[in-house]
């Protein structure tokens, strides 16, 4: 039974927690042996959720006896989900006992592609990578080995790894996820995501359905109720009637694509009723370059600017944006009002949603972000904080030098601008000849399944001239871990070690995520050296086979890569998991050695008991933080404010005081981008709209052409990653389309019908689901679902996925088939043996062209498409995809770019960051 002594609970209030006392050892009884009252005692373990980046506390309770993992629930100490999860938090225990999971590492016996697959040592696998990568090393060929990743689930950790080996090999999954709304948000500020204060706020504008989903789901749900709870008024724009809009105070459907000019409307309205933060916008904007480029001939002066703001912004009146967004001019006054209300009490997010769905989907956040600068809510309580402030990444005990060299396979000329790597047009690239890749590892990364163009993904993963050597490391099979040379298999959310963040409020903490297997027994005082040990079968974390296979590429030190991963307290000797974030809990986290000891342990005791440190609190106005004396030696102040040292700007007088400012080559927020100007783009240098891929102009209605929105989330999947969870799939499990009930009797269609939706490469055949939540004119599917496999005993999960033909049905051309659906099969789990559900849902990214924005890099991911009833021919599940035209379009959107050199001959402006950022000289296209 457990304890309501509300003396005894932990620190968060949660409703019933067992106390920290008893965490070593809690009883309860057997809810299973009922009515016998059976004790199972128990050790609480507490862990960070891997399921999405939201990085939530989970505590798993350890049996003592068995020391088996039995469920999993909340931290109470975690201050960003404060003990409470999402279904998939406590779904981890579903990927613990998996019986199809991957516990051995396989090695590839047939050729690539083929499934078959057989047991090998870890041993030969660190033997063969370290070969590998030390060849490459020793001849200078610091751009083929490459690591790329779906999710993270760690901050830093693998950055050091890459610099360590001197390689510009980091690829990441973000230009098909978020890298269109980074870069808005960064060219106004440079700090590239929102971090907004919903519990403070007045009013909430989301642009995204954070109540279910999002960046970052748990976290920001809670303090969107408790904002509400306290009168925030909350508005969300959406052309899909989400969870979140479904509670919201005015729910938006404008036309997919139109979502900045709305926004810009809403700025509109403000400037002219006055309603604007003038004190703010003097301050912190750079309203003098705007004049001084905009308007050179116009006095400097904030009322100047002011004017000619207004007369810049004066075609998005509400009446021109309702006629282009379908939404009531009317409304767009009433919410603009509304936000001038709430003055810097603004809370507003948008992270995929409209930014990652269209053609200039950046100018969307910028846009958003344009409403928040102009009511002063930037860094403030109750608005929108920037992600730099509140995010801490404590530095570990050395770093290795930036990579001297440039990889144009992740940065490529054409997108001197793109926010992150051009992940999803590696293949293409390849198939070009721009390069190879020696050492390939995929982590937690499905390409094949999750991006556009996936057989070109298949077409080049079976290319071994290619890509030369593959390993995927993951916890769970996937669509692209069948064509690795090697598949390792790599330890979940309660089996592995990883140091994470997020900008979840205005504060600032740290989570631990820990093998809490390995955890408990070191608590019974069993030797556990490495965590493999205490995990299931030989299932390893990451963090241990880095360090391994690091010293193995340099086993004398020569290469100068071995010296990262000796100890910091044992000269020369290879360093320990514990001992590398035993030196960060001490050194580089502010007020945890002292919390610690106040409780008589060591920091990193402290993060393995409590899984959790709260840094800051009340974090707000970043910006505002004063220069030091030393940062002010041999500086300048000039008449405008500005504080320029070296020839750069390093902060701006505020109050009269030098303040840091914002992270941006003018330190003010930066209304207008000498940026975009400079790098080709005169017509986007401040906030504006961008007409669509899919704006309504391009559709032929008579054709039936509609736009789909294949982006959206469902609270209980998360994209490839829970296919190994078997409660989730339980109860999500088929991806219809929705449609309106009015196109619905244009197509003479109802619920379950077959449709066909066909794209400009391909067709795939779904259920309908009539609904009125959907704006008319308008389809959207959810991309998690419609997982495949084309083996019984390699490939996606057996719950999760149909099982497939792929044949190549013309050149080019190739077409899947669902050989059978979902069905029970025996396992150790009884649960496999009652498996109900038999669809899974349609694999819908095969049949999307690579549609990459030309600024910012992103996979504009809206489709035109057209639908009809199913062909006679047609089967539910059947895909069909034109790779011959894939590349055509391919290359009509690399038409639309821009190419580098930039100025001074650079690839790409030095001020935007790299997630591995080479030395400075790197960035120069002819290098000296
Ligand atoms: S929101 Fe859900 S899936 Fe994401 S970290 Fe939190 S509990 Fe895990």
């Amino acid at each position: 039974m457990r304890s309501h002594d509300p003396e005894k609970m932990s620190v968060t209030p949660l409703e019933s927690f067992p106390p920290i006392d008893q965490w070593d050892d809690w009883m309860e009884y057997d809810a299973g042996a009922w009515p016998k009252k059976v004790e199972r005692r128990s050790m609480l373990v507490p862990t960070t959720c891997f399921n999405c980046e939201a990085a939530c506390g989970l505590m798993a309770y350890v049996d003592r006896e068995t020391l088996t993992v039995t469920r999993l629930e909340g931290n109470p100490h975690h201050p960003g989900s404060r003990g409470k999860n999402c279904a998939k938090g406590p779904a981890t225990i579903n990927q613990i006992n998996d019986p199809q999971r991957i516990l051995y590492p396989l090695k590839r016996v047939g050729p690539r592609g083929s499934g078959r697959f057989e047991r090998t040592t870890w041993d030969e696998v660190l033997d063969v990578f370290a070969t590998k990568i030390r060849q490459a090393l020793n001849e200078g060929r610091k751009t083929e080995v490459m690591y790329h990743v779906g999710r993270p689930g760690e901050d830093g950790y693998m950055l050091r790894v890459l610099q360590s080996w001197g390689v510009d090999g980091h690829n990441s999954h973000t230009n098909v996820c978020s890298s269109a709304a980074r870069l808005g948000y960064a060219l106004w500020s440079g700090s590239d995501r929102p971090s907004p204060d919903h519990a403070n706020a007045k009013f909430m504008l989301l642009l995204s359905s954070h109540l279910e989903t999002g960046h970052y789901f748990i976290p920001h749900a809670q303090r969107i109720v408790e904002g509400k709870k306290k009168g925030a008024k909350l508005c969300v724009i959406d052309v899909r009637l989400s969870n979140t809009a479904s509670r919201a105070d005015y729910w938006l459907a404008p036309w997919p694509g139109t979502e900045a000019l709305l926004l810009l409307a809403m700025a509109r309205v403000i400037l002219v009723e006055d309603l604007y933060d003038a004190a703010f916008l003097e301050q912190w904007v750079n309203w003098r370059q705007f004049l001084a480029a905009k308007c050179p001939d116009a006095e400097p002066t904030f009322d100047r600017f002011i004017v000619e703001l207004k007369k810049h912004y004066a075609f998005a009146t509400p009446e021109a944006a309702a006629k282009e967004c379908g939404v009531e001019a009317e409304t767009i006054v009433e919410i603009a009002r509304e936000i001038g209300r709430a003055g810097s009490a603004f809370a507003s997010h948008v992270w995929r949603n409209a930014a990652a769905g269209n053609l200039g989907g950046w100018q969307v956040a910028r846009c958003l972000q344009f409403v928040a600068v102009l009511v002063g809510a930037v860094g403030v309580r109750g608005g929108t904080n920037l992600h730099s402030v509140n995010k801490f990444v404590p530095a570990p005990f050395s770093i290795p030098p930036p990579p001297e060299v440039w990889n144009d396979l992740l940065y490529p000329p054409e997108y001197p601008l793109a926010h992150h790597e051009l992940s999803f047009l590696l293949p293409h690239f390849l198939e070009e000849g721009r390069g190879k890749i020696a050492a390939y590892f995929t982590r937690v990364y499905n390409p094949v399944w999750t991006n556009p163009d996936g057989m070109l993904w298949e077409r080049v993963l079976k290319d071994e001239a290619k890509i030369e050597l593959h390993a995927a490391l993951t916890p769970v099979w996937s669509e692209t871990a069948q064509y690795a040379d090697y598949v390792l298999p790599m330890g979940n959310a309660a089996e592995r070690h990883d140091l994470m963040s997020q900008e979840t409020h205005a504060a600032k903490w740290i989570s631990f995520r820990q093998p809490v297997l390995r955890v408990a027994r070191q608590r019974l005082g069993h030797d556990v050296d490495l965590t493999y040990q205490a995990n299931p079968g030989e299932v390893w974390e990451e963090n241990e086979f880095w360090i391994e296979l690091s010293w193995r590429i340099d086993p004398d030190g020569s290469l100068g890569v071995r010296a990262f991963y000796e100890s910091p307290y044992r000269a020369g000797e290879k360093i320990t998991i514990d001992e590398y974030y035993r030196w960060i809990f001490e050194n580089s986290v502010p007020g945890l050695p002292e919390e610690a000891a106040q409780q008589g342990l060591s920091p990193l005791d402290y993060m393995r008991k409590y899984g959790a440190f709260l840094v800051e609190k009340e974090v707000y106005q970043g910006h505002l933080t004063p220069l030091g004396s030393e940062q002010m030696e041999k500086a300048e102040t000039q008449a405008d404010g500005t504080i320029v040292k070296g020839g750069q700007a390093i902060g701006v007088v505020a109050g009269c005081v030098p303040r840091v400012g914002f992270e941006t080559p003018s330190r003010r927020l930066e209304i207008y981008s000498p940026t975009m100007a400079d790098w080709g783009w005169p017509e986007h240098t401040l906030p504006g709209y961008i007409e669509s891929h899919i704006h309504r102009k391009h559709l032929d209605r008579d054709r039936g052409e509609y736009v789909l929105i294949p982006t959206f989330r469902l609270p209980t999947l998360i994209h490839t990653r829970s296919a190994n969870a078997k409660w989730l799939y339980e109860l999500s499990n088929t991806n219809p389309i929705w449609v309106h009930p009015e196109d619905a009797r244009r197509l003479g269609v109802e619920t379950t019908d077959l449709v066909r939706i066909t794209t400009r490469i391909g067709h795939f055949v779904n259920k309908v689901w009539v609904t009125e939540g959907m704006r008319p004119g308008v389809l959207a599917c959810s991309h998690h679902l419609g997982r495949w496999r084309l083996f019984d005993d390699a490939g996606t999960e057996r719950w999760a996925s149909a099982k497939v033909s792929c044949d190549e049905i013309e050149p080019g051309v190739f077409r899947f088939r669902r050989v059978e659906g979902i069905k029970p099969f025996v396992s150790r789990d009884p649960d496999t043996r009652r498996i109900w559900w038999t669809d899974g849902g349609v694999h819908q990214n095969l049949i999307f062209p690579v549609q990459p924005d030309p600024v910012s890099g992103m996979h504009c991911w809206h489709q035109r498409v057209t639908i009809e009833p199913a062909r006679p021919d047609d089967q539910y599940g059947d895909v069909q995809v034109d790779t011959t035209q894939s590349i055509e379009i391919y290359r009509e959107w690399l038409d639309l770019t821009r190419p580098a050199p930039g100025p001074e001959g650079l690839r790409r402006p030095r001020w935007f960051d790299r997630v591995v950022r080479p030395v400075a000289e790197a960035y120069r296209m002819q290098r000296t």
